[in-house]
């Protein structure tokens, strides 16, 4: 990479989005390089982190399968699995942006999604599996709908895949590689970018450049500066090279910003976790399976209603009443009922703290023994009969209790009883630029800034309460494919 070399697209980033968009760019003929701050044994980004699941609109498995052509029968026999229509997947991120997402966006995300997954299957070789976490009861594999399919190997599977076809087409992946300025041209349209690799600074050219590269959440500063006071001391489940400074870049030459800045993806993580991410433990410190039990907090005392929606569409609820308890702690509480159920990384990266009678469990626990007494038996007393179904919204609820547990409530009465320490960690930043549907960063009059696209966490506009699992990835390679055709055009 010399000053005097051009490029036809620069991608800032690789993590999915990224990847994405550069693969596609290059699809079209371009002359393509991607620059990563991450030295190259931690690129990938949250992508790397991920469990690699992504949501898309489908019609049942007619669709799914086709997708996974290495299922076999038997696991056919045993699946339930049902449709995930465009129409669901657009009210899901309605209703969970409280109706403030862009439609725009929306239409765009979901409508592209089934065959970007097409397109990623087909034309970039990405294998897909079959969703590992998905509930299993009485030997049946049932999906959530919109929850069926992972990258194979989850996201640090994804990034091999995405990292082995860039290579085998020419894209060059250049790590260490910091982007410090957006280079603009005379007309205020961006024709290159700043970047710092090895301590020296080089002006590259480009006939168009696009962000790929994250939110803020790694930024201590600009999670207190957005999210909150305290928020800089939280844990970051992800990258720690996600620091907002290309957003910022970007809003300094005109770009307008998009999406609830204020909120951030964050949700239960294991009180052990590191300060921030290690790509080797992936996804392995999150704790979602607060619906299997109870939680309470320092006192002893329940919190939040642990059973109201799923992780996928509940997590983030959880991870803020988490973190508005003393010290941003609490125990999520399981019995030998339930602990088999939860999700597989507690098993790998947990620590449980295991007793026989609540007594003693306080005692490892250091909590009012009364007290977590008197919580477990006003809740056991407070959980109504009835069929657990874990694939929908059962009803199963502990009413009459402040906060009830609306679902999924089980007795906790089979010793001995898990605990498991946790507080708020995030994953990401919610706020990010605007764009069209064509990918194209918009300046403040709502017009698009010429040479200027963006994709994956970097933009802004589709999540503003509550996140649904699995459409990250998903809007990154849908407007990575979109920003990198675009760009390419652009440049030509
Ligand atoms: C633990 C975890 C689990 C998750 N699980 C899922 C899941 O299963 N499904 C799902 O849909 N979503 C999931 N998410 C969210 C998902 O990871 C993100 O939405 C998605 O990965 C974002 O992709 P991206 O390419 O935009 O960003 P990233 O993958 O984070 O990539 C951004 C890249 O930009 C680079 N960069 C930053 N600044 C610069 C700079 N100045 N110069 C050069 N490069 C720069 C970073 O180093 C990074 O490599 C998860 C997130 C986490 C943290």
């Amino acid at each position: 990479m010399a000053e005097q070399d051009r490029f036809d697209v620069i991608v800032v980033g690789a993590g999915n989005a990224a990847m994405c968009a550069a693969l596609a760019a290059r699809e079209e003929g371009a002359r393509v390089l991607v620059l990563e701050k991450a030295p190259a044994e931690e690129k990938g980004g949250n992508s790397a982190f991920s469990g690699g699941l992504f949501r898309f609109a489908h019609q049942g498995p007619e669709d799914v399968l086709p997708l996974v052509p290495d299922t076999t029968p038997a696991e056919v026999a045993r699946m339930d699995m049902g449709s995930y229509s465009a129409e669901t997947y657009s009210d899901d991120l309605i209703r969970l942006s409280e109706g403030l997402a862009d439609p725009e966006l929306i239409r765009v995300l979901v409508d592209e999604s089934y065959d970007t997954m097409r397109w990623m299957q087909t034309r970039l070789g990405v294998q897909w599996e079959l969703n590992r976490q998905s509930p299993r009861q009485e030997d049946r594999d049932s999906f959530l709908p919109g929850n069926e399919l992972t990258a194979w190997g989850g996201g640090a599977g994804l990034m091999q895949q995405l990292f082995h076809v860039a290579e085998g087409n020419g894209v060059d992946v250049v790590c260490s590689a910091s982007v410090i300025g957006l280079l603009t041209d005379d007309r205020g349209g961006v024709c290159g970018v700043r970047v710092k690799t090895g301590g020296e600074i080089q002006s590259l050219d480009a006939g168009a450049v696009v962000l790929g590269s994250g939110g803020f959440e790694a930024s201590p500063e600009m999670r207190a500066r957005y999210l909150g006071p305290g928020w800089d001391r939280m844990k970051v489940r992800g990258s720690r090279y996600n620091t907002g400074e290309v957003l910022d870049r970007a809003r300094e030459i005109g770009a307008l910003t998009s999406g609830a800045w204020s909120r951030s993806d964050s949700g239960p993580g294991d009180m052990d976790s590191p300060e921030v991410g290690v790509m080797a433990m992936g996804n392995l410190y999150a704790r979602n399976s607060s619906r299997l039990g109870i939680m309470v907090n320092a006192d002893g005392r329940r919190f939040a209603d642990e059973g109201a929606d799923f992780h996928s569409t509940g997590g983030v609820e959880l991870g803020y009443a988490i973190w508005s308890q003393p010290d941003g702690a609490a125990y999520q509480i399981f019995d030998q009922q339930a602990a088999p159920m939860v999700e597989g990384p507690y098993g790998a990266g947990g620590r449980p703290v295991t007793a026989h009678t609540w007594e003693e469990l306080a005692g490892k626990l250091q909590l009012d023994p009364d007290a977590l007494e008197n919580t477990v038996a006003e809740y056991n007393g407070a959980v109504e009969d009835g069929v657990l179904n874990l694939n929908v919204k059962d009803g199963k609820g502990a009413t009459g209790l402040n906060p009830p547990k609306s679902n999924w409530a089980m007795r906790l009465d089979q010793p001995p009883f898990v605990a498991y320490r946790v507080t708020t960690t995030i994953l990401f930043s919610y706020g990010g630029l605007a764009v069209d549907p064509k990918a194209r960063v918009l300046d403040g009059a709502y017009e698009p800034i010429s040479g200027l696209f963006a994709t994956g966490e970097a933009i802004g506009g589709l999540y503003y309460r509550h996140f649904s699992t699995g459409s990250g990835l998903m809007l990154g390679s849908v407007f990575g494919r979109i920003a990198g055709a675009n760009a390419a055009k652009h440049a030509e």
